[in-house]
């Protein structure tokens, strides 16, 4: 089984499931088996809530300040997992906990899973990935109608609720189109990161 728990630039990651409900062209799945100190994110299987506690378990938070969802799949994909381990995470360390998400996550669990979270999670950065539906459809190809829409109302939702919120685009984008995405964020009141992404083949 891949690793459950990593560390990546002075940071502790949460693998917590291969699921997604996307599609990215670029998405690093496709490129390489890991990232960081983890020799391999393939988890082959679901793992255990208690197995993810013991994996965290493993590391001296009081090197760390916080716990970051973010691994080989979409964390909201597993949503239950998401909060049980959260909670946890913040009754052992009271530390601050952030959500790396494509934003779909309303969608694939047919709820609004927002207030579900709001006690365990404290941001979000949610990967906007382009400045407009069309494009959106091209990098992300989403398994669900208006997904650049559903984004936005997920971004909104979290600043609606006071979190921490970053949007992020690909650098593979053009200036032009990271132009337009950071007017996107700005008129949002949050900001807007440009990650650098090796694309891959689809
Ligand atoms: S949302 Fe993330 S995990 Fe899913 S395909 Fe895109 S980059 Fe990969």
């Amino acid at each position: 089984m891949g690793d459950l728990a990593y560390e990546y630039k002075n940071q502790i990651y949460v693998n917590l499931t291969n699921k997604c409900s996307a599609d990215c062209i670029f998405c690093v799945r496709k490129k390489k088996h890991s990232i960081g100190a983890s020799a391999s994110l393939v988890l082959g299987k679901d793992p255990t809530v208690e197995e993810f506690k013991r994996a965290i378990s493993s590391y001296d938070f009081s090197n760390y300040d916080g716990l970051i969802f973010c691994g080989y799949g979409e964390p909201t994909c597993e949503v239950e997992k998401l909060f049980a381990i959260a909670k946890w995470f913040k009754e052992q360390y009271n530390l601050p906990v952030r959500v790396n998400t494509n934003g779909l996550g309303n969608v694939y669990n047919q709820r609004d899973i927002l207030p579900e979270l709001a006690s365990v999670v404290d941001a979000y950065s949610i990967s906007l990935n382009a400045p407009n539906a069309k494009r959106y459809e091209e990098l992300v190809r989403p398994n669900c109608p208006d997904a650049f829409e559903q984004v936005l109302g997920f971004a909104r939702e979290a600043i609606r609720q006071k979190k921490e919120v970053v949007l992020s685009v690909l650098s593979l984008l053009s200036p032009e189109e990271i132009e337009q995405s950071r007017q996107i964020a700005k008129e949002l009141g949050v900001m807007l990161k440009v990650r650098v992404t090796v694309q891959t083949q689809a």
